[in-house]
């Protein structure tokens, strides 16, 4: 299928004209072969020099299938083994680029994208992306997810051009990544409430447009989920479509907000390494049980307000010594206040979220149960539980206590802050 991504560039009903960067989107068979002629006579024919940027893995996956366009490309071939977005892998395409290359072609997941995508904005060269598995929703993004001499960043950096997702490369990805998909996907349940939460209780801008459209990404994904599992070809095509909605969602509002609040806040904290060591699971498989741990919470804190133990207490002050105590260790400490100034939790009127905590319970009920979300997962064959990730059960109550730091985004787990709940539901 092709994406026509003017139809999502349109002055919208929120008051702002959404943007989108992306110029072709194509989600089917044989879409490298379209790549190729793209190149040979299509609207990529003016790029002489091309650089493809790929893993031993994904190297593997695609070198038959894209003979055609290897030959035609500079090719660098990253080592997969301890593959990272960070400073040193940049420095590796640096050394490699010819200096004459004047388009980049991202053949990977998540990494590849990621280093492409800051390589291509650095040097003001476009790019253009072949994911090879459903894995992630940045494809599309806008940002690049960088570590940064140890530090996690997220920086500015190019979107792509054009996307070519050819299903004969993704639909074959190995399960455990497209998985990791869904789970991406998943945790919007999560960051749409707190969008809502947010607005409703602070003012902060919202999209309905844009939060349906995120919507739409679930449902579309909601009804193949054990398709998806088995690789059949054109439910993992409904995968591809919904994250690359939910990557043309972030470019429209300029930021991941409408993908990404407490649920992702979780995995950028275990990330951070400060209160557990590495972890050996992909973005996707974190956010998924990032995604089951705040689930749960939200729906005891929707269960004590309609019991009517759920106080307001207001802000209680910054909580410096826990912050000292797990981010100084780790040098951390300076760029988490930074991150944190001014305080997020300031801009909530205490009566205001008194009168509204009726109006987040519906919220909350809104969501799906956490059986229900556990089968869903299930089905799709995700992580669910902290030890798939190789995290424990003492680390749960710790981490929603410390994620909503990492970023200054405002969620409920955050609000959770200012709440105090009687006895345990
Ligand atoms: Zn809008
Ligand atoms: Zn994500």
């Amino acid at each position: 299928m092709r994406v026509d991504a003017d139809d999502f560039a349109r002055p919208c009903k929120c008051g702002r004209e959404h943007h989108v960067d992306v110029k072709e989107i194509l989600i089917e068979e044989g879409a490298t072969e379209a790549l190729e002629e793209a190149m040979t006579d299509g609207f990529l024919r003016k790029y002489i020099s091309p650089l493809l940027i790929c893993d031993t893995n994904t190297h593997k996956a695609t070198e038959e299938i894209m003979e055609g366009i290897y030959d035609r490309c500079q090719v660098l071939v990253l080592d997969a083994e301890g593959l990272h977005a960070d400073n040193y892998a940049v420095e590796i395409v640096e050394n490699c680029m010819e200096e004459d290359i004047d388009l980049i072609l991202a053949v990977g997941s998540g990494t590849i994208h990621d280093i492409s995508r800051y390589v291509a904005f650095r040097y003001r060269i476009p790019f253009v992306s072949v994911p090879t598995a459903a894995s992630v929703d940045g494809f599309v993004s806008t940002v690049a997810a960088m570590t940064w001499n140890g530090l996690k960043k997220t920086i500015p950096a190019a979107a792509p051009l054009a996307v070519f997702a050819d299903t004969n490369i993704f639909a074959k990805a190995p399960k455990r990544l497209n998985a990791s998909g869904v789970s991406d996907l998943f945790g919007k349940y999560i960051c749409l409430t707190d969008w809502k939460v947010s607005n409703m209780l602070t003012g902060e801008y919202y999209c309905e447009y844009i939060a349906e459209l995120e919507e739409k990404a679930l449902r579309t994904v909601r009804s193949c989920l054990r398709d998806i599992a088995e690789g059949d070809e054109e439910s993992c095509e409904k995968l591809m479509y919904a994250l690359i909605l939910s990557g043309l969602a972030m470019q429209m509002v300029g930021n991941s907000r409408p993908a990404s609040c407490a649920e992702h806040h979780m995995s950028h904290l275990w990330e951070m390494e400060v209160i557990n060591g590495h972890l050996d699971a992909l973005h996707g498989e974190k956010v998924s049980v990032g995604t089951m741990l705040v689930l749960k919470e939200y729906k005891r804190i929707a269960r004590a307000i309609r019991m009517g133990r759920c106080h307001v207490v207001g802000y209680q002050g910054p909580e410096t010594e826990l912050l000292s105590e797990t981010f100084d260790r780790k040098g951390l400490l300076e760029g988490i206040l930074q991150e944190n100034e001014p305080e997020l939790l300031e801009s909530i009127d205490k009566k205001r979220l008194e009168s509204k905590l009726d109006r987040i319970a519906d919220f909350l009920e809104d969501l799906p149960e956490v059986d229900e979300m556990e089968h869903l997962l299930e089905k799709a064959g995700c992580t669910r539980s902290v030890y798939d990730i190789g995290l424990t059960e003492d680390k749960i109550e710790q981490s929603l206590v410390l994620a909503p730091y990492v970023r200054r985004r405002l969620s409920l787990l955050r609000i959770r802050k200012m709440l105090e709940i009687e006895g345990e539901y």
